[in-house]
């Protein structure tokens, strides 16, 4: 059954400065404001291709390279980003306006980039948090972080496809302690029809 569609959404992403100083909890309490909901979420470790087809505006810039390492965490103890999506009326300029601008020291104060930002000695914003600017950008970035699968409602279309992929699934027996140590994992090869973005 088709899933019913939001008038906008937007792509937000908490940083690795923000994990990494437990701002979690602090940012989607400033995020609720907007009175958006959540369509989906995940933690991710961010590859290189994956930041620089993100960042592919900034490409000509002489902070790339430092924009890159940031996002992936090469900054930061904790390497992953929380990369998640709005759904709801203006959602695009209602999680702007609570993010705040891009230059922390030039952010409001009150927004979430200027009580948590800084700009680091070797000037890298560390601005705790992406926003998408545009209702272009917005479907640009989701088709990139998530599959059409990750999100609750169908925002984009869709079409479906046979692909042939290894897939990593749970075992059936339950874990001995020593076997639970975390380990971070690269993303799982998948054998199924699988739906994609058009
Ligand atoms: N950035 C930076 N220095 C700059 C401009 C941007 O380090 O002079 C970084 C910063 O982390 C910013 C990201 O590059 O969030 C993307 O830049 P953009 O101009 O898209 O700003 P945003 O949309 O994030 O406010
Ligand atoms: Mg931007």
């Amino acid at each position: 059954m088709a899933k019913e569609t939001p008038r906008e959404q937007t792509l937000v992403i908490i940083k690795p400065d923000g994990l990494s100083k437990s701002l979690t909890g602090n940012i989607l309490t400033r995020l609720s404001e907007t009175k958006l909901e959540i369509a989906a979420a995940k933690c991710l470790h961010v590859s290189r291709d994956l930041a620089e087809e993100h960042y592919t505006a900034l490409r000509h810039k002489p902070f790339f390279e430092e924009v890159i390492k940031y996002i992936m965490g090469g900054y930061h103890p904790r390497k992953k980003v929380m990369a998640m999506v709005y759904v709801g009326p203006d959602a695009i300029q209602k999680v702007r306006a609570v993010t705040g601008a891009t230059n922390p020291e030039e952010a409001d104060s009150v927004t979430i980039r200027g009580q948590y930002g800084r700009i680091t000695t070797k000037g890298v914003y560390e601005n705790v948090i992406h926003a998408s600017t545009s209702l272009e950008e917005a479907e640009r970035e989701i088709k990139l972080w998530f599959e059409p699968d990750e999100i609750i409602y169908d925002l984009y279309l869709t079409k479906t496809v046979e692909v042939t992929v290894k897939k990593r699934v749970w075992t059936s027996s339950v874990s001995s302690p020593a076997s639970k140590t975390v380990t971070p994992v690269s993303r799982p090869i998948i054998k199924k029809s699988k739906k994609i973005r058009t």
